[in-house]
């Protein structure tokens, strides 16, 4: 089996090359930070399309599959690495849009059912992961299984013959390979000419220090989202921001996320804000996820565009580019 490098170690990068080597490829990641700090790290956890009606059938065909592997996949993460992902199905109460026309015509397309609730409807199969530690299990799980990573290395271009890439080139020199897989995000057009350009989108949220059970479910109303961790935490997100890689945070948005909250549970007023950062969501110009050959290089493979869905979407889309990468 031959080798692959993958250029960019977030959700999507590791994930493609955890299937890679279970197919016995031999396999390095090159990243030009840490990785699983980028927008992977930024992420809520929410193991579904907050309203999987405004998505394509792609974007649901990888949701759905994923949704299907998760628990296994977190369970073995768990078993081999000692972290916990702290998967949890803690249900998703959707307060608006679940009786559109949009939302009817899909539930019934997937045969999904909710039960409903005082405050709208109650998806309760959604299921969250706490992406900082699935990213920390996930590294360690990869490592063992003989994967190459080296960080603090940027990768300036492909370094290419007529028709295929020979490998890339950072600012340590070039790395050759078979095959080259660009999972860089937001990034990936800076790497790649893509016929889709690729472009972030950013995305401020907060977390608030508070007590366990205190809300049961994912709340979701009018675009923003309210996730109980199980030790008590409550993240709240997030906003929309074409803005470039400015990774600026203000207090206008933190207060507005803040009261968000306080408003869907009054308890949370005295809550502590304890953090609040930004992360760039990789978007993509078509709206859709790239999960390709190139058109002009026979052995670069792209997975990237996951825009809102990465974390939801990377088991299956994982398994994808491996079948074509192999194949
Ligand atoms: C606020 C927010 C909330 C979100 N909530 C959810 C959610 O609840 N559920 C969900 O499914 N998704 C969510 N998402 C989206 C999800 O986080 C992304 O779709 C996903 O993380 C994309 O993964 P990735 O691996 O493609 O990108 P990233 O995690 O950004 O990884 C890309 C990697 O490429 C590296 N890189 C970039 N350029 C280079 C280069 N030149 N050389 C080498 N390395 C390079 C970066 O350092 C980085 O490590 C959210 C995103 C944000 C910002």
């Amino acid at each position: 089996m031959s080798n692959c490098l993958i250029i960019g170690g977030g959700i999507i990068g590791m994930m493609s090359a955890r299937r890679l080597t279970l197919e016995g490829a031999s396999v390095t990641i090159l990243d030009r930070r840490e990785c699983g700090r980028e927008s992977s790290w930024a992420g809520g956890g929410i193991i579904s399309p907050l309203y999987p009606w405004q998505y394509d059938n792609l974007t649901n065909e990888l949701s759905f599959a994923s949704q299907a592997m998760y628990a296994d996949l977190c369970a073995q993460l768990l078993e081999d690495t000692g972290v916990d992902p702290q998967y949890v199905k803690s249900g998703l109460l959707m307060m608006d849009e679940y009786d559109s026309t949009e939302a009817m015509a899909w539930m019934e397309k997937y045969s999904v059912s909710y039960q409903s609730h005082e405050q709208g409807a109650l998806f309760s199969g959604i299921a969250q992961v706490r992406n900082p530690r699935l990213l920390q299990a996930l590294k360690a799980d990869i490592v063992a299984k003989g994967v190459r990573i080296i960080e603090n290395i940027k990768v300036n271009r492909l370094v290419v013959g007529s028709n295929h890439a020979l490998g890339v080139k950072t600012q340590n020199g070039n790395y050759y390979a078979d095959n080259v897989l660009v999972c860089a995000g937001a990034w990936s057009s800076t790497i790649l000419d893509l016929e889709s350009k690729v472009f972030p989108m950013k995305g401020q949220m907060i977390v608030l220090k508070s007590k366990p059970n205190k809300v049961k479910h994912i709340v979701l109303d009018q675009g923003r989202y309210i996730i109980p961790r199980k030790d008590g935490s409550i993240l709240v997100g997030s906003t929309m921001e074409d803005v470039g890689f400015d990774d600026s945070i203000d207090t206008d948005t933190k207060q507005s996320l803040f009261e968000f909250a306080y408003q869907h549970f009054p308890d949370l007023n005295n809550a502590t804000i304890e953090h609040h950062w930004s992360g760039f969501r990789p978007a993509s110009a078509s709206g859709k996820v790239i999960l390709a050959k190139h058109e002009k290089f026979e052995n670069v493979f792209i997975n990237t565009g996951h825009f809102r869905n990465g974390l939801n979407m990377a088991p299956e889309s994982a398994n994808r580019i491996t079948q074509l990468i192999i194949n």
